[in-house]
């Protein structure tokens, strides 16, 4: 037990002090932008360069901040939210882009409220990670089912199930440890965040996978029976 704890302390350290240094590169990051962009603008140096400059300086900035989010203590606030709106929204964040890949999001929504208690920003970039992950797995297009419903007593579940190209039982195996990744711009971060902030909650976090068939993300989370105070101003039906 005392190791245990020792060893979340030093965890604890070390992450504090990775974010202070990823927080520290940020800044030079941001003006070696800013100067490469300069550059672009004007000519004046061969511009596939500094078109591969840029975009890797993104990635650097998109690793960077993916992390500051893992490793940051945020200021967190739990309140109770009716799930299907914290669902309904990140859809519409989604929806052009999906619509410009050919993908389609398929709703089945609860009709009666399903509150959690909740960080609510926390929620939707779980919601954003998965889905754009879904996403680009369908680079042909085609449909995207997001069920949102009663579990049991407890709990809710969120499920996103997608007609991908699936991940393989070895693949499987390497999910969520970080910077594991199968794309030439991704981070591998994605799935690791969105099990920690899941994990945050008392929730569940699975990913069932076919090759060549599709993925199901299924997301369980501890529910509310009643709600203290009135969380939706909208009715049920307007986003089911
Ligand atoms: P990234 O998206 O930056 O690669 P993630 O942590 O979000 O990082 O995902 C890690 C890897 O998991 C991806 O590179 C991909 O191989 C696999 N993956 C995640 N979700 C899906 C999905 N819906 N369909 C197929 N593969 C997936
Ligand atoms: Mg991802």
């Amino acid at each position: 037990m005392e190791e245990l704890l020792r060893r979340a302390e030093k965890l604890r350290t070390v992450g504090q002090l990775a974010a202070g240094v990823a927080h520290e590169i940020r800044n030079p990051l941001t003006t070696l932008r800013g100067f490469l962009q300069l550059q672009q603008r004007a000519r004046t140096v061969n511009d596939t360069h500094t078109d591969i400059m840029l975009s890797e300086l993104e990635r650097i900035n998109m690793i960077v901040s993916e992390f500051l989010i893992l490793a940051k203590p945020q200021a967190v606030q739990f309140e109770i939210k009716d799930v299907r709106y914290t669902v309904g929204d990140v859809i519409s964040l989604l929806d052009s882009e999906a619509h410009l890949h050919n993908i389609v999001f398929e709703h089945h929504f609860s009709t009666s409220p399903l509150l959690v208690h909740c960080e609510e920003n926390q929620l939707k970039q779980v919601f954003i990670n998965v889905l754009k992950n879904a996403m680009e797995a369908m680079p042909g297009g085609g449909r995207i089912k997001l069920q949102v419903a009663d579990h049991d007593e407890h709990h809710i579940a969120i499920r996103f199930i997608d007609e991908g190209e699936g991940i393989s039982k070895e693949r499987l195996d390497k999910l969520g440890e970080p910077f594991y990744t199968s794309k030439e711009k991704g981070t591998g971060l994605g799935l690791m965040i969105s099990q920690r902030i899941i994990e945050g909650h008392k929730g569940m976090f699975e990913i069932d996978s076919e090759l060549g068939k599709g993925t199901t993300v299924t997301i369980t989370l501890p529910r509310i029976k009643e709600a203290q105070e009135p969380v939706a101003t909208t009715t049920g039906e307007e986003i089911a």
